[in-house]
């Protein structure tokens, strides 16, 4: 009989030579376990999704209470559904007022193309501005603003009308216009290896859209829910966008996404045409129930502001020298080494170590580290003390 492994190469369509194709049995705070037993300290949260960990007490709770009531029942923005309603107000009185508008959707590719949609609506104009390095999803709308090129040319033409400019570059600001829609941002950017916008770059980036009247997107899929240290990387930064992005550890552990912004801006998709942004599943309410108590507990807990003591530990307990950088924010880091070879090398042993791990689409010389935020110290020790092991053992 064909292993579950072989089933997997067979029948789930592949987007890699080698996939890691570990068969997982169960997750646990910030463990995975493999049918075999063997435990992995997860480093990577499913890229940047489980904030709290993996099987989260209240969280499960909350889904399984939804679960009692109803699943889906309408398409987005015609029933009333609490979870919607609950999540998308405690939010609102958490941002600022200029974003008490939620529009729900399921990823974060989604969001993106309903901000950009969003941002053509409302402007009337069609240039939309991202940056290079940049990644924002992997549909065509998304993929149109991506910052790279190798993963684009197959799959031209795309949406034209894009440009790209240099990241945390003060001149490229100028090629912001009156004909520019949008400007898409990471407040620190995922694929490109963690890199942090500078503050002053990116007030001025806020500055010369407000001038221009563009609306300034942030992309926080990757940044929300406390991985850098603050709810949300635009608090910190003190920069308030139009129109706010969220997925990934927002849907707590479940597939949901946002686009948020003003009513003002929002309710240009009520009109002309009517239901300028339609999804079917956008806002699930077991993802909502999910969100809603992950986000409670991330307000009660010490988990958000602990973050900048883990980064520290992080930052001190790996010292090696084939570590040439520490790149990153808060519990998003990036180690950074001589050459591409030597990062997946790396990251294999480990896996092999126990200890889950992952590279970049733009960075393939770092090696990702964004751990669960409940991620104990003990755990940050280990971890590290496995990492430089692994260093020892390929060097
Ligand atoms: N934006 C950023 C910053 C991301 O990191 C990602 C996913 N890696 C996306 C958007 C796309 O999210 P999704 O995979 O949910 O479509």
């Amino acid at each position: 009989m064909a292993t579950q492994r072989q089933l997997f190469l067979q029948h789930l369509a592949q987007v890699s030579p080698e996939p890691l194709s570990i068969e997982i049995d169960r997750a646990r705070g910030c463990l995975l376990i493999d049918k075999k037993g063997k435990r992995y300290l997860d480093l990577i949260s499913g890229i940047a999704v489980s904030n709290l960990g993996h099987n989260y007490p209240s969280v499960n709770r909350a889904i399984q209470k939804q679960l009692k009531k109803y699943t889906h029942v309408m398409v987005y923005g015609e029933l009333v559904e609490s979870p919607q309603v609950l999540l998308a107000s405690r939010l609102a009185g958490l941002l600022p007022k200029s974003l008490g508008s939620v529009y729900f959707v399921n990823s974060g590719n989604e969001a993106i193309d309903g901000a950009i949609k969003l941002a053509k609506r409302y402007t009337g104009r069609s240039e939309i501005i991202s940056f290079r390095h940049g990644y924002h999803g992997s549909g065509q709308g998304a993929l149109s603003v991506m910052g790279d090129e190798y993963f684009k040319n197959s799959f031209r033409p795309l949406v034209p009308g894009n440009k790209i400019i240099r990241f945390n570059e003060m001149e490229d600001l100028e090629k912001i216009g009156k004909k520019t829609a949008a400007v898409i941002v990471e407040p620190v950017q995922g694929e490109g290896g963690y890199i942090p916008a500078d503050q002053k770059w990116l007030t001025l980036l806020r500055d010369r859209c407000t001038v221009m009247e563009a609306l300034l997107i942030f992309d926080e899929v990757q940044t929300g829910y406390g991985r850098t240290g603050s709810l949300f990387a635009f608090e910190a930064y003190q920069v308030v966008p139009d129109i706010l992005c969220l997925a990934k550890g927002f849907g707590g552990g479940l597939p949901l996404g946002a686009f948020i912004s003003s009513t003002q801006i929002m309710n240009s998709l009520t009109h002309d045409p009517v239901l300028g942004h339609i999804t079917t599943f956008g806002g699930h309410p077991l993802s909502c129930a999910a969100s809603l108590a992950t986000l409670k507990v991330l307000l009660e807990k010490e988990y958000i502001a602990e973050v900048p003591q883990k980064e520290a530990l992080f930052r001190k307990l790996l010292k090696h020298d084939r570590i040439k950088k520490i790149n990153g924010k808060g519990l998003m880091l990036a180690l950074e080494f001589e050459s591409e070879e030597f990062n997946r090398k790396l990251i294999t042993k480990c896996i092999e170590n126990g200890v889950f791990t992952d590279w970049f689409l733009f960075n393939a010389n770092s090696m990702r580290l964004s751990p669960p935020l409940i991620i104990s110290k003990d755990e940050i020790k280990r971890a590290c003390k496995l990492i430089l092991r692994s260093i020892h053992e390929i060097s």
